[in-house]
């Protein structure tokens, strides 16, 4: 069942989000090679306690970790480690915060040094996917517009989008009902109404959308070792319109714009 929120709500989940956003944002001024997961995950453990909210991924269904740090050809759920970056990766960083009760959860997925053209294309286009499936987010369309505009503009680019994940509902919990897939058909699912709250994630393979999973029960593949890209915003409806919860402009501000 959707739980719809009121402006009060919505109110403490852009709270919650922008949690995440400043974590991110300090995050993104230490991604260098040589900088480890382990360290990122401390630094973001911080700065959520220090923000008095808390990591809302440690401990949730047994995850290790504050963030899940997922480089190259992990999609999502990497367990943070302690093997350095090295320049030419991409890092895909998710985080969640919980502050007040509320959910945040928000992902952005950075160079590490220089980078493949090819490679920070891949960035470029999943971060613009995200935003085309956010503009779709409106109470003129239902749920499967989003995964719809989110396909199209990844598939026009030869991307492959993982199926097997999705985005999803987000509020007192971090994964509430509706699920918001990254692929899927015009005019299906559930309409979209004023106080939908949801996390959309787009996560997009450079080669196949097959995954595979490692034995540690979390880490998500690309099957093709190929590269794969996550980005990811909170956002409410708002006046029929999506309202973006959470921020890049932290992130912006230390790294550039993609
Ligand atoms: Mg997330
Ligand atoms: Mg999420």
């Amino acid at each position: 069942m959707i739980k719809y929120k009121t402006s009060e709500e919505i109110e403490l989940m852009r709270e919650a989000a922008l949690v995440v956003s400043r974590t991110l944002g300090e995050v993104a001024k230490l991604i260098e090679p040589g900088v480890t997961g382990l360290k990122l995950d401390k630094v973001a453990e911080e700065c959520i306690r220090d923000q008095g909210a808390i990591p809302a991924f440690l401990g949730q269904y047994d995850f290790p970790n504050t963030l899940c740090i997922s480089p190259n050809a992990q999609v999502v759920h990497g367990i943070p480690s302690d093997v350095p970056f090295k320049n030419g990766d991409i890092v895909s960083v998710d985080c969640g915060a919980i502050l007040n009760g509320y959910f945040g959860d928000h992902a952005y997925t950075f160079p590490v040094g220089e980078v493949k053209p090819e490679v920070l294309e891949l960035l470029r286009v999943t971060k613009e996917s995200l935003y085309k499936g956010i503009e779709a987010t409106n109470t003129s369309n239902r749920i499967g517009d989003i995964g719809y505009t989110i396909q199209q503009h990844a598939e026009a680019h030869n991307y492959g989008v993982v199926r097997e994940l999705v985005g999803h509902g987000l509020g007192t919990a971090l994964h509430e009902d509706p699920q918001v897939p990254n692929y899927g058909k015009r005019g299906r699912g559930k309409r979209i109404q004023n106080g939908l709250t949801i996390a959309i994630e787009p996560m997009i393979n450079m080669g196949t959308e097959k995954i595979r999973q490692l034995p540690d029960g979390w880490t998500i593949l690309t099957a093709d070792g190929l590269p794969s890209a996550h980005f990811e915003h909170d956002v409410a409806v708002v006046d029929g319109k999506a309202e973006i919860l959470s921020t890049f402009d932290y992130i912006e501000e230390a790294i550039g714009v993609l």
